[in-house]
């Protein structure tokens, strides 16, 4: 990575007094980290261009490229954020405090006071709550202030991804479950796609050595195969796509190894039953054309049942939206296809981010109409509410608030995490734990207190199972439980007994 690089990007979209701004704070970072190095052994200066570059790649505004390459002064160099202030001026200033403040996490000693009272909870096992706890926490506090801040920290973070294998394991281990748990559903959240899927498939081989190298085995010559049937079938749409005059851009898409990993979870590893493997995208001009488009793949192949969704028509609540369709496709093949235009996809891959694009939409197509003006409501809420929480008891009810709109995230008495559909069930928790305490569970305390099965799991609930040996499925779990795994292994024992008597 060289200034040189970042520049080339940045010309594409940056007047010279930009290009000069940017200049000046990439001299000011490299003489402040002058003599530091990366655990890889590089120099230091390597890091804040690569999160710049990253960032200019998005076409965000010059202050938030010039912070990117001021991020890590202040935290690990002598210069104050005065100096950088009374240098770049106030913008870039906040910027880089705002960095600087989300970098270090301590964890607030009234915070284990609370919840680590005299149930004999380890310190170990209270930290890795408290610390996911007070990483949220601050993230909030920063999105509210300015939503840049945390751009460049996820840009920061998937930097430090990619050059992980310099960092000693446990380090590895712990930065790559934090990523998962906390910086990929913000990322998501915020509708940033492309961000979201490399800092998920970074991290997966560090925080599940065992199962990414299992689903590279299964789906590896199943991608190449793929990717040549998709030509065939981009060439045949190509020549429709002429024949109605329309211009359109056709891509295909492996699925992020991560989020298939998730999806393989939920269908008990039925690779066959995942149509969505590959797919083709198409991105045309305008939204009549995405219609027409639909319409000219549902006139070549027929399409499944309940497999057609209109994002355009009703956009997903992070501001997504694109038509998907899933057909049978030439020789008979299941294949997925997903049609919009540029400015909603510069917004599925962007989210918030697309918003903040200097000199950012084609003329002849205006920015995507958000679907809530008020779309970062949530975060403001969040960081005003914050103030009022004195412990991480309090604060993770306020969590609730819902980051993860469709799955939560549930916490063991030792602080791993369990992410899971929302509306889960103890029962659900029990199995995604191990089989055998799902089979055996005979009860279940939330937050320290007796709940019953069918209970409503929360976002940052603590969850403790009761197992008895005696104690095994019943039929009326499967009212409740939630996921396949724990609602195939419920049918499976009962059905078993059934047939015993
Ligand atoms: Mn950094």
């Amino acid at each position: 990575m060289s200034f040189t690089e970042l520049s080339k990007q940045l010309d594409t979209y940056c007047t010279p007094d930009d290009l000069q701004l940017v200049e000046r704070s990439f001299e000011f970072a490299k003489a402040a980290h002058t003599d530091q190095k990366r655990k890889s052994g590089e120099p230091y200066i390597e890091h804040p261009l690569s999160v710049a570059n990253y960032l200019a790649k998005m076409h965000l505004d010059p202050a938030t490229i010039a912070a990117a390459l001021l991020h890590d002064v202040v935290e690990d160099t002598s210069v104050t954020i005065e100096e950088i202030a009374k240098e770049f001026g106030s913008d870039i200033a906040n910027l880089v405090d705002g960095v600087s403040k989300l970098g270090k996490v301590r964890i607030r000693k009234d915070f284990s006071a609370t919840i680590h009272p005299d149930d004999k909870l380890e310190h170990t096992v209270f930290h890795s709550f408290s610390r996911q706890v007070e990483i949220l926490r601050k993230m909030f506090i920063a999105m509210a202030k300015d939503i840049r801040v945390i751009l460049i920290k996820l840009a920061d973070r998937l930097h430090n991804l990619e050059t992980l294998s310099a960092v000693d394991p446990d380090r590895q281990i712990r930065i790559a479950r934090e990523t998962l748990e906390i910086y990929a559903p913000i990322a998501h959240r915020l509708g940033i796609g492309e961000i979201k899927g490399r800092l998920e498939d970074l991290a997966f081989p560090y925080a599940y050595p065992k199962e990414y190298q299992r689903l590279q085995k299964m789906v590896g010559n199943k991608l190449a195969a793929k990717a040549q049937y998709l030509e065939k079938v981009k060439k045949v749409i190509q020549e429709e796509l002429d024949k109605a005059d329309v211009k359109g851009e056709i891509n295909g898409r492996a699925k992020h190894l991560y989020s298939l990993f998730k999806k393989l979870e939920h269908y008990d590893y039925g690779l066959d039953q995942i149509y969505d493997l590959v797919a083709l995208r198409i991105i045309v001009d305008n939204i009549e054309e995405c219609y027409t488009v639909l319409g000219i793949i549902h006139k070549l192949w027929k399409p499944l049942p309940r497999r057609i969704k209109d994002y355009i028509a009703v956009p997903k609540p992070n501001g997504y939206q694109s038509l998907h369709t899933t057909v049978f496709c030439l020789d008979g093949q299941i294949t997925e296809f997903q049609v919009r235009t540029r400015a909603m996809h510069e917004q599925a891959e962007y989210g918030v981010a697309a918003h903040w694009h200097y000199k950012s939409h084609p003329k002849e197509e205006k920015a995507p109409p958000h679907p809530n003006p008020n779309e970062l409501s949530w975060v403001q809420q969040l960081a005003d509410w914050q103030n009022k929480f004195h412990n991480t008891q309090e604060l993770a009810e306020a969590l609730k608030f819902d980051l993860f709109q469709d799955r939560i995230f549930v916490f063991t008495p030792k602080g791993d995490v369990h992410n899971l559909p929302s509306g889960a069930s103890p029962i659900d928790f029990a199995f995604a734990i191990h089989t055998d305490i799902g089979l055996h569970c005979a009860g279940a305390k939330v937050n320290h207190k007796m709940v019953t099965l069918n209970h409503v799991l929360q976002n940052g609930d603590m969850v403790e199972i009761i197992t008895s040996k005696k104690s095994s499925p019943k039929s009326d779990w499967l009212n409740f439980a939630k996921t396949s795994h724990a609602r195939s292994m419920i049918k499976q024992t009962v059905k078993s007994k059934a047939g015993v008597l």
